[in-house]
């Protein structure tokens, strides 16, 4: 994808702040970080999103999460960490290679990675019970 700067910075054509690197990914540091150490995996292939994202691909970017993860909540102590995945612009998602957001919380950090609950009625819980079908 030419004109995709997430394959661009994968590639190394873009510099970028590189915490980590191997043959299929290169994780970065967001460039409008949530917290102090706001990090993105991003796969070196371009695949718009986890619709499109290769199976075994998704496997290694959870395994790589959890790498990075417990390896800077040791380096850069934090409270917490979320991680992040946005697929379509309604969900968030401003640039359309796929990428993981790790980003660590700190008390009292107010970054809002979060939503307002709302309830389960018995009606939609049927439908997706049965629709979920597609699963099995
Ligand atoms: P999303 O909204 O899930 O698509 O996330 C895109 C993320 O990429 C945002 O958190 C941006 O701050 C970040 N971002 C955009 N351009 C760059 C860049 N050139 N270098 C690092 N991070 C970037
Ligand atoms: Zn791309």
């Amino acid at each position: 994808m030419s004109d995709c700067i997430f394959c661009k910075i994968a590639a190394g054509d873009i510099p970028s702040a590189t915490i980590y690197e191997d043959d299929e990914f290169r994780v970065i540091l967001d460039l409008g970080p949530a917290t102090k150490g706001h990090a993105l995996i991003l796969p070196k292939q371009h695949y718009k999103d986890i619709t499109e994202l290769p199976e075994d691909l998704a496997g290694k970017a959870m395994i790589l999460a959890k790498k990075i993860v417990t390896c800077m909540m040791e380096a850069i102590p934090c409270d917490g960490y979320n991680i992040v995945q946005n697929n379509g612009e309604p969900a968030g998602q401003t640039v359309f290679h796929f990428h993981m957001h790790l980003i660590p919380r700190y008390v009292g950090d107010h970054a809002g990675v979060t939503w307002k609950p709302g309830t389960l009625s018995e009606e939609v819980k049927k439908e997706i019970l049965e629709k979920a079908a597609c699963l099995k």
